[in-house]
């Protein structure tokens, strides 16, 4: 008789963290306190990583490319075996989203803590992603639910109906990656040629489309967790407007003045949307918000970077219930137990020149951290630690909690004052100029903000 999924609840007991650096200490963490074994892996480079230590197996998977180690599926899925491990946690980036790498894990006989495969590959591709919350209702940005076409005249009656400017969008992109503005008609064609070459390369699929693009919106949104009982709940929103070549600098929760009465329903239609699509585990929708409105832009269907300014306004510990919804668990959580308690905001340090962003490898010689009442601080470093070149710059985030967006800002720059870092160079003096900024303050920022600021400080 085949085992029901109540059954097998708590069908593994040793993880193996897919990962580097502070998520992987993140994880490892909330295993621990799920009773559960860890085994941390590592590329040459993260060698002295310290979560190395503190998991109950560390191994080697090869060398410090990120190609030949953490996105190499047999080393990984080799080393899961040979250290006994029943589940896969990808964390964010590298094999996270690949729908591949999740089947691959099902089919070794192991859990992959995450949404099945065919939940990924649906919401990796942007225009299937687009057609699934269409057809649940969830408002999306104005254009169609189809790929562009080659013929240019059906083309350029589609950025007509749509109306400029528009955003030519690569169907498989990712990390800010393969988007191009068309202001208007004269250049719709060179920037369809541009994204389509960009797209094939990057992503290896040609495939794009065309929406509205939105001038001054805000960059918001919503958690979920679903469990695989048909149980989904969304743990309120976040804004991650403080963005830089499109990717997030600094986010917070709740979304700064936005009624109940607009949010919920969206809220609701993605809880609606997952459980069409039988979706599992942690996601998060992504919405621009102009005027009053939501438009979905995307789903991630991981763990985010982000997700502890959720964890610190919901009190929900994402991670846990991540792990617990893969294990077969009934998520212990119902919609009208989820509050939103004061306000959080998150800082990404990271190890790069504050001025040109260029990133900065080498030793840190020297760390003090921020300490007290609502300040928590994610990281992997330590003094002595060695910064690799070989992947992303984030080195910690700062995690602040307060009763009110006031108080959080105002503890947030006494964390940020708090935070020494030396023998590296980070962003830390911009992050403490911008939480002196009065617009930020004020709460006046859209998504170009952060670029508009920069240029403004660059020019006096
Ligand atoms: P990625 O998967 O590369 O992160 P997204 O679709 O999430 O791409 O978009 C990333 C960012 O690009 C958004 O946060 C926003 O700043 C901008 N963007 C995307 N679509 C639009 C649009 N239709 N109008 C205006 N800005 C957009």
């Amino acid at each position: 008789m085949p085992e029901t999924l109540e059954q097998s609840a708590g069908r593994f007991d040793t993880v193996l963290i897919a990962n580097r650096g502070e998520i992987a200490v993140r994880i490892q963490r909330a295993c621990r306190e799920l009773g559960l074994k860890t085994v941390a892996i590592c590329s040459e480079a993260d060698r002295q990583a310290p979560y190395g230590k503190t998991a109950d197996s560390f191994l080697c998977i090869g060398p410090s490319s990120a190609a030949k180690s953490y996105l190499n599926q047999d080393a990984i899925l080799l080393a899961a075996r040979l250290a006994g491990a029943g589940a896969i946690h990808p964390g964010y980036g590298f094999l996270s989203e690949n729908a591949a790498f999740a089947d691959a894990v099902e089919k070794a006989g192991l859990v992959f803590i995450g949404p099945t495969a065919s939940s990924i590959a649906i919401m990796g591709d942007k225009i299937s992603a687009k057609r699934a919350m269409m057809a649940a209702g969830v408002p999306c940005v104005p254009g169609p639910d189809t790929a562009l076409p080659d013929d240019p005249a059906t083309i350029e009656r589609i950025a007509l109906e749509i109306g400029y400017p528009v955003i030519i969008k690569a169907a498989g992109g990712g990390g800010g990656r393969g988007m191009r503005v068309v202001p208007k008609a004269d250049v719709l064609h060179e920037a369809i040629a541009l994204t389509r070459e960009e797209a094939r390369k990057a992503f290896g699929s040609r495939s794009l489309y065309m929406e509205k693009f939105l001038e001054h919106p805000r960059h918001i949104e919503i958690q979920v967790i679903c469990d695989d009982h048909g149980n989904a709940v969304w743990l309120g929103h976040r804004d991650c407007s403080m963005q830089r070549r499109h990717q997030k600098v600094v986010e917070e929760a709740p979304a700064r003045g936005i009624a109940p009465d607009i949010i919920q329903p969206v809220g609701l239609a993605c809880v609606q949307a997952c459980l069409q699509i039988g979706y599992r585990g942690v996601g998060t929708f992504e919405f621009l918000y102009e005027d009053g409105a939501f438009y979905f832009i995307e789903m991630n269907t991981r763990l985010q970077v982000e997700h502890p300014v959720t964890e610190m306004t919901s009190g929900v510990d994402i991670v846990q219930a991540q792990i617990r919804a893969a294990q077969g668990h009934v998520l212990d959580l119902i919609q009208g137990d989820v509050t939103c308690e004061g306000h959080s905001f998150e800082c990404r340090i990271n190890a790069e020149d504050p001025e040109t962003f260029l990133p900065s490898a080498g030793v840190v010689t020297h760390l003090a951290l921020p300490a007290g009442p609502g300040i928590r601080v994610d990281t992997h470093i330590h003094a002595g630690y060695k910064v690799s070149p070989y992947y992303d710059s984030l080195i910690a985030k700062l995690i602040v909690h307060a009763p009110t967006r006031a108080e959080a800002m105002a503890r947030m720059r006494e964390a940020l004052a708090g935070t020494e870092v030396e023998g590296i160079s980070t962003n830390i003096p911009f992050l403490r100029a911008l939480f002196e900024d009065g617009a930020f303050a004020q709460g006046e920022t859209d998504i170009h903000y952060l670029e508009q600021w920069l240029k403004l400080r660059r020019a006096t």
